[in-house]
């Protein structure tokens, strides 16, 4: 049965297949597409960047709202598709390339001049992590990113700190930014519908954040704590960055943490506290 809202970008209509290669699951709920663009333009002054606008369904509903929309799409085979679909706006522009080999930094500054920017997308899962946290990482000067992503990931994404589903990748992206999960998509609004539930997140970008002394050495001491999900954070990092397990022990405990602590237990304040002692 259709979901409501359902309809009518299909790409077999276009004679094209969908690439799995590319993770293209094409939204075809003309109702989510009109509630993400909602979130992500709450005023029409306002810059979208998005990435991967497939055929088009998304960034129509961005175009009608926002000032500007600036579009990265991989596949050229679309881009043809994609100017068809959006012939009607003045307001979007197609780059055909790769984000992650994509200076978005130059975008912002080339296409959207004095206005707040939003970053948007259903994004290609299987390069979900690498997107974010390139947009993260890199500081790309966007108020808030709304992101489509598998719904394990989005629990990933948006975990408390120290609760049991935290992983490294939780407390990076809680490093950079607030995030929240905004609602779930089922597989139905899709085509071809994926075999699991979608969920939409978005992230607010912390404006100034408060840096531990080495950024660097904190992320290398959280994936170290990480790496090994069975064993207690002192073994972890103590085996992963080379050091001795007592050495670690002893600036856990000094930070008022048991030496046995399981690293899904620990906040970024006590990684930034640890990291500064080893
Ligand atoms: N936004 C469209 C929609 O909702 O119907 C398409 C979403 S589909 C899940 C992901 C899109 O990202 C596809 O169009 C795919 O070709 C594109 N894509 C995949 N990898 C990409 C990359 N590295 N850079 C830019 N776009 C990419």
């Amino acid at each position: 049965m259709a979901e409501r809202g359902q309809r009518d970008v299909s790409a077999s209509g276009k004679g094209l297949a969908p690439k799995k290669l590319f993770g293209q699951n094409f939204l075809v709920n003309s109702g989510i597409c009109e509630k993400i663009a909602s979130e992500c333009v709450p005023d029409a002054e306002r810059g979208v960047l998005e990435i991967g606008p497939g055929m088009g369904a998304l960034t129509r509903e961005l175009a009608k709202r926002a000032k500007k929309v600036v579009a990265v799409e991989i596949d050229t085979e679309l881009i043809p598709v994609l100017q068809e679909n959006l012939r009607e706006f003045d307001n979007v522009k197609i780059i055909n390339q790769d984000v992650l080999k994509t200076d978005l930094h130059a975008i912002l500054a080339e296409e959207f001049s004095g206005m707040k920017v939003t970053a948007a997308g259903n994004l290609p899962y299987y390069i979900t992590s690498p997107i974010l946290m390139q947009l993260l990482e890199q500081r790309v000067p966007v108020e808030y990113i709304v992101a489509m992503v598998q719904k394990e990931a989005a629990q990933r994404f948006c975990a408390q700190e120290g609760s049991r589903e935290s992983g490294a990748v939780t407390l990076a992206i809680r490093y950079y930014s607030e995030p929240r999960i905004l609602f779930d998509v089922s597989p139905g609004s899709f085509y071809p519908p994926p075999k699991v539930t979608s969920s939409v997140i978005r992230l607010d970008l912390r404006q100034s954040n408060a840096k531990p002394a080495d950024e660097k050495r904190m992320f290398a001491v959280i994936r170290a704590a990480f790496s090994q999900r069975r064993k207690t954070a002192a073994n972890a990092v103590a085996a992963g960055l080379g050091l001795d397990k007592a050495v670690v022990a002893a600036a856990l405990a000094e930070i008022g943490l048991d030496p046995s602590v399981r690293p899904e237990k620990m906040t970024l304040a006590d990684f930034a506290a640890l990291s500064a002692l080893i």
